[in-house]
């Protein structure tokens, strides 16, 4: 579970976050929303372990964030792949990152399959820059889910994608999470409010006025496990 409670935090002099309080259950998928500027990035980089907060507590699986580590994944809008790697090998490296005994070859074959799941079977063996746009990001979301670690933080990571991709991406990610035990804890950060009420257990909204939990919302129906039905039953996947 993730524990915030009462995170400040401030870029030099200028306040950012004031005084977020959020609780996220283990296993449960939360969406936060918010206008641009409100400080979505700066909560989900701060839970990474990317930037320190200025006071407050904030706790993963009871214990204080201090650094980022491979018990939280996190995905970018803009893909963070290592160019000067394959697809595959970037994908290799986050599972041995999971399983540091596993032979190399073993490696490969565990990537190769995350790549298959978001429809990159076929171009593992080359380099990012060859790849288009979206399926850079679905390489980065292959590569976050290879290191099978607790948390999933994803800022706006179908964002850049059309919306067939989008559409897919949002089923794998439904399909992984439902299917991972323990279950996985997801923040997922987005501007699109629909995506957010489909894949979410429930919704923190963060304020205009720079930066605290203005709203709650709990999602009251399965909708994503109807839509996976349904492409299923219309015989798209
Ligand atoms: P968006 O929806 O546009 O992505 P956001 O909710 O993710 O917005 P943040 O990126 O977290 O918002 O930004 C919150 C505030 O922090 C903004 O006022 C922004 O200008 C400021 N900010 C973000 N990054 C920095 C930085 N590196 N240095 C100084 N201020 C920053
Ligand atoms: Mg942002």
């Amino acid at each position: 579970s993730l524990r915030i409670e009462r995170l400040n935090f401030a870029y030099g002099d200028t306040p950012i976050l004031r005084g977020i309080d959020l609780h996220v259950r283990e296993g449960e998928f939360l969406a936060l929303l918010g206008p641009s500027g409100s400080g979505k990035s700066t909560l989900l980089r701060l839970i990474a372990g990317l930037e320190s907060p200025t006071a407050g507590r904030l706790d993963a699986s009871g214990r204080p964030v201090s650094g980022p580590g491979t018990d939280r994944a996190v995905v970018f809008q803009h893909y963070a792949l290592f160019p000067w790697m394959t697809v595959v090998d970037n994908v290799a490296e986050a599972v041995a990152k999971a399983h540091p005994r596993l032979p190399r070859s073993e490696r490969r074959a565990r990537a190769l399959k995350q790549l298959e799941r978001v429809g990159l079977g076929e171009v593992g063996g080359n380099h990012p820059f060859e790849l288009s746009g979206g399926m850079q990001q679905r390489a980065a979301i292959a590569r976050a889910l290879a290191l099978e670690s607790p948390f999933l933080l994803m800022d706006e990571p179908f964002g850049a994608l059309d919306p067939i991709n989008r559409a897919k991406l949002q089923d794998l990610l439904i399909e992984v999470w439902q299917g991972s035990t323990p279950r996985r804890t997801v923040v997922f950060v987005t501007h699109d409010v629909d995506e957010a009420l489909l894949l979410a257990d429930r919704i923190a909204v963060m304020g205009a006025t720079p930066g605290r939990i203005i709203a709650e919302h709990s999602v009251p129906f399965a909708r994503p496990r109807q839509r996976a039905a349904l492409f299923k039953d219309a015989g798209f996947h």
